[in-house]
């Protein structure tokens, strides 16, 4: 099984990574893919560690829409310091996550965009595919994915949280949806539907550690070794084994992400 999105490079897990990768393995999660902030110093240096511990990881380089705010007198600046990640990490594979977020509107919107924009043009140019973050700002996310001809490069919706006609809108550009501890929660009946409509060759799990871990770890630091839960509800959802899941999971990750 692959963890699809995790932070494991933060400073959350400093100071017991190697137990944090030994549950990940006793649980079969056999590889992770793990997300760099590309303005943040000290998680681009924790990567070596990472991977010297984990050799199977992969890793995703961007600047958060949170983080749009510090390049608003220079966008472009946002792709050249993600290029100059990218080219710096061997084992780097796409560029993100990337986006808008305008529930936390942590910087100006049209910075966000400007930002975003400048990304999916480095992706092209590296030809590699982008790991999307976008919360309440559907519209404007789909207008510069298509406006930016996202689809000529595709990648995934992390955490996707959208309902069904969102899921379908994503798919329909070649984009893949990947499905994070939330939909083991009760009440996200929307989400659960969006499980069990997603195309197999389409889907990915995450747990987007340390955030969000899934019931009946919920409040608590999430680490990969949870992403098994969430494929065991989508497989009781979509009334199939928790071993289609993984695989059809691991074939997509390495369609998209590998080598
Ligand atoms: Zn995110
Ligand atoms: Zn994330």
């Amino acid at each position: 099984m692959v963890d699809s999105h995790c932070h494991i490079a933060g400073p959350e897990f400093a100071d017991d990574l190697d137990q944090v990768v030994e549950r990940a393995r006793g649980a079969g999660v056999t590889r992770a893919f793990v997300i760099l902030a590309a303005d943040d110093e000290p998680e681009l240096a924790q990567a070596e560690k990472v991977c010297e511990r984990w050799s199977e990881v992969r890793f995703s380089i961007g600047v958060h829409p949170h983080a749009a705010g510090k390049f608003s007198s220079d966008p472009q600046e946002a792709g050249r310091l993600v290029g100059r990640g990218i080219a710096a990490q061997p084992l780097g594979r796409a560029v993100g996550e990337i986006g808008l977020d305008y529930h936390y509107d942590f910087a100006p919107r049209d910075v966000q965009q400007q930002v975003f924009r400048e990304q999916i043009r480095l992706a092209h140019s590296l030809k590699r595919p982008i790991v999307i973050h976008t919360r309440e700002a559907e519209d404007d996310t789909f207008r510069i994915l298509a406006e930016e001809r996202a689809s000529e490069i595709g990648g995934v919706f992390h955490c996707f949280t959208g309902d069904r006609d969102m899921a379908r809108r994503a798919l329909d550009i070649g984009f893949h949806l990947s499905l994070a501890g939330i939909v083991t929660f009760p009440r996200a009946l929307e989400l659960k539907e969006v499980a069990r409509m997603v195309p197999l060759d389409r889907l990915l799990i995450e747990t987007d550690s340390p955030f969000l871990a899934p019931v009946p770890h919920r409040g608590k630091r999430n680490e990969p070794a949870h992403v098994t839960r969430v494929a065991e509800v989508i497989a009781e959802l979509r009334h199939t084994s928790v071993e289609t899941i993984a695989a059809a999971t691991d074939a997509n990750f390495a369609r998209l992400f590998a080598p």
